[in-house]
């Protein structure tokens, strides 16, 4: 990492490595507005057939895969459940609403998952007063409860009952990579329960830039027409696919070795005595703290290790969150646990 920073915000600051930056520099290309290029289209079917699904679309952010989702499996004055910290309902600037006209309709879930019963609860009956319950749309892992894992036995119940009332899952898969590195349980195990899922190739596997959204043949048709609309129809690109295809191969198998040093920084954070764990053991890479004396003391704590070139982001109300990732080896690890020691004891 550049300057001894050791920059713990998020699994998105990481920087392509020059293997990726070859890859990328070297990738076959053409318009892929006019399907024209090679690179995407193999990243495309790479993903799809990881995760065991039709077809895949490639689009420039998580976001736009979201939003491109919502706007091909619903109709406008449709609701869609989700679950209250799920990214989709907190952190897309009011997209659902603004681009496909939805009205979100989100649960209280426990770290990020939501029960069967709740669900069922929520479908909305048939009746001229309501709107139509179109989608439910699950996150896993959910990043506001800190890269929490939402077991496949859940999404299996939930798959359950909603295929039975018509109603399609989306799952939000930012970082199903991880879920899946953890359990064992494989990729298109996790997107079985669902309709259409979206991953992201730029947080824990660091490439620079992309996600990739996959569903049927005809979701996906649908999806690339919507994409275009929303301004993410991109043309020799098959340079930022390149990274993807290197991610998928070389930053996968190496997922358990970010989790493995979120464990050691939250092992560290518990022996301190200003701060306390949120959430328990990380199930991934994000380790949550509260700071005991409260907010303003936490934004000293985050001003306090950023003058020791430790950078963390605030996470809610005297909370601070800190993740690992392709860039921190564990001399940054060492380094960064002895720094929270100092500024947290
Ligand atoms: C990061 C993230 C997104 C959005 O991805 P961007 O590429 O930042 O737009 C969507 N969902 C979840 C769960 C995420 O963590």
């Amino acid at each position: 990492m550049t300057d001894g920073v050791i920059d713990l915000r998020s699994d998105t600051v990481t920087r392509p490595s020059p293997g990726m930056r070859r890859a990328m520099a070297e990738a076959e290309v053409g318009d892929d507005v006019f399907g024209d290029d090679p690179t995407v289209k193999r990243l495309e079917a790479r993903v799809a057939a990881m995760l065991g699904k039709d077809r895949g679309l490639f689009l420039p952010s998580g976001t736009m895969a979201n939003e491109v989702a919502l706007r091909v499996l619903t109709q406008p004055g449709d609701e869609v459940i989700c679950e209250q910290g799920s990214h989709i309902y907190n952190y897309e600037v009011g997209a659902a609403a603004a681009l496909a006209g939805v009205q979100l309709r989100p649960l209280e879930g426990s770290r990020g998952v939501l029960r069967v019963e709740q669900i069922e609860h929520a479908i909305r009956p048939s009746d001229i007063h309501l709107p139509v319950t179109r989608v439910v749309c699950l996150e896993n892992t959910h990043t506001r409860a800190g890269g929490a894992i939402f077991p496949l036995e859940e999404m299996h119940g939930i798959r359950e009952l909603t295929g039975g009332a018509g109603i399609a899952v989306y799952l939000d898969g930012a970082r199903l990579w991880n879920a899946s590195a953890r359990t064992g349980v494989a990729l298109d195990e996790y997107a079985a329960q669902a309709d259409s899922v979206s991953v992201c190739l730029s947080k824990g596997l660091g490439a620079p830039v992309g996600s990739v959204f996959v569903g049927d043949h005809s979701m996906v048709e649908r999806a690339r027409r919507y994409r275009k609309m929303y301004g993410g129809g991109m043309r020799q690109v098959g340079i930022l696919a390149a990274a993807g295809l290197y991610a998928l191969e070389h930053n996968i198998a190496r997922l358990e070795e970010d989790h493995r040093r979120a464990a050691q920084l939250a092992e560290a954070v518990e022996g301190c005595s200003r701060a306390r764990l949120v959430g328990g053991k990380p199930d991934t890479n994000m380790v949550v703290l509260e700071v005991l004396d409260g907010p303003a003391e936490a934004s000293r704590v985050q001003e306090e290790l950023a003058a020791r070139s430790v950078l963390v982001v605030p996470f809610g109300a005297s909370q601070l969150r800190a993740v690992t990732h392709l860039d921190i080896g564990d001399g940054e690890l060492e380094k960064a646990i002895s720094v929270f020691r100092a500024v947290l004891s």
